[in-house]
């Protein structure tokens, strides 16, 4: 079975939100229904009608495969929000505190922004910046959903943000999830197998992977500028960079860039990073092992999609302001 196999036969995913109750209630409202929760490591196929909470991040449910949600109560009135995995480990990265202030750079359709909204308690604020005025939209409908009051949204350019404005002053952790290949994502992981086979056959063309590399060269550059500017607002102390991307150029070799671009953020060790999570980044672009060990990689075979998360903490403080 390849990768893309194995993840489309993957778990259900459901993420609880903490905004309307919390897990037990959420695990009282599905066993109600007739679902009965397992436990387990996390592991082996789960059989009809059963369900269990997962082992790595804490506000995950996981269903069979191929469990049909999307109409179910609890989606439809904001409790749980239907999210890969993988896709709930950013916000838990950047650990945004209930009553703190968190920035989301490329937030839309806003999943992540309305996860940390969550896990804040709907306390506090969290500014979401997206370019796209018809993506902003979405996220303004989808955390109405999720309940969350505390979304100040702004369709700019994050780029264009300005981190010493004093709006932004007491934002303390910023979440990073920009534009980015989408290789990891199964169906098109499954493409990217079908390009490859098609590749061997000689149906592609050289320019093809020249065109593909200046892709990913500019979402690269792309990447680590929205990191580095992330980490020039001066509250900030915490940064999660994500992809779901498993290419190495925008994930291991984007972190050790912006590692060698500034002095004030190092990689948070791997206790803070989803620690029980085995599969951790690749010794590649100059990390050391112990750097790798700190990053999260997933891929199909782990039953989410392809994805990536890092975790930066402020080591030194911010220069003065210029006069
Ligand atoms: N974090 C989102 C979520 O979990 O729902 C998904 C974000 S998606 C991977 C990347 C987003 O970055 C897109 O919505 C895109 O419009 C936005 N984007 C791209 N360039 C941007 C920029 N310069 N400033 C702000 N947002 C940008």
């Amino acid at each position: 079975v390849r990768g893309a196999a194995a993840a489309a036969a993957g778990p259900r995913f459901v993420r609880v939100n903490l905004i309307a109750g919390p897990v037990e209630a959420a695990v009282a409202r599905f066993e109600a229904e007739g679902w009965r929760l397992v436990g387990g490591g996390g592991g082996g196929e789960l059989e009809p009608r059963t369900f269990r909470r997962d082992p790595h991040v804490p506000d995950v449910l996981a269903f069979p495969a191929g469990t049909e949600l999307h109409a179910h109560a609890l989606v439809r009135d904001g409790s749980v929000v239907l999210q890969d995995k993988a896709s709930c480990m950013p916000a838990h990265v950047a650990r945004p505190r209930p009553g703190g202030v968190a920035l989301d750079a490329c937030a839309a359709p806003g999943n992540k922004t309305s996860h940390m909204a969550s896990l804040m308690g709907n306390r506090g604020r969290v500014f979401a910046f997206d370019k796209d005025r018809a993506r902003l939209a979405t996220l303004e409908r989808l955390t109405a959903r999720a309940r969350c009051s505390i979304v100040a949204a702004r369709c700019a350019s994050f780029l264009d943000v300005d981190p010493r404005d004093p709006r932004y002053a007491a934002v303390e952790c910023a979440l990073v999830d920009p534009s980015c290949s989408g290789s990891g994502i199964v169906d098109r992981m499954d493409a990217l197998v079908d390009a490859h086979i098609a590749g061997v056959r000689g149906a592609a063309q050289p320019s093809d992977a020249a065109a593909d590399a200046a892709r990913l060269r500019r979402l690269a550059d792309f990447q680590a500028a929205a990191v580095l500017h992330a980490m020039r607002f001066p509250g900030v102390q915490r940064v999660s960079y994500s992809t779901c991307s498993v290419h190495a150029e925008e994930n291991e070799a984007v972190v050790a860039r912006v590692l060698r671009s500034q002095a004030e953020f190092s990689l948070a060790p791997r206790d803070q990073v989803i620690p029980t999570w085995p599969r951790r980044g690749l010794e590649t672009a100059g990390l050391t092992a112990a750097q790798a060990a700190s990053l999260v990689r997933a891929l199909p075979e782990d039953g989410t999609h392809g994805f990536f998360v890092a975790g930066f903490v402020r080591t030194a403080p911010p220069p003065p302001p210029a006069a």
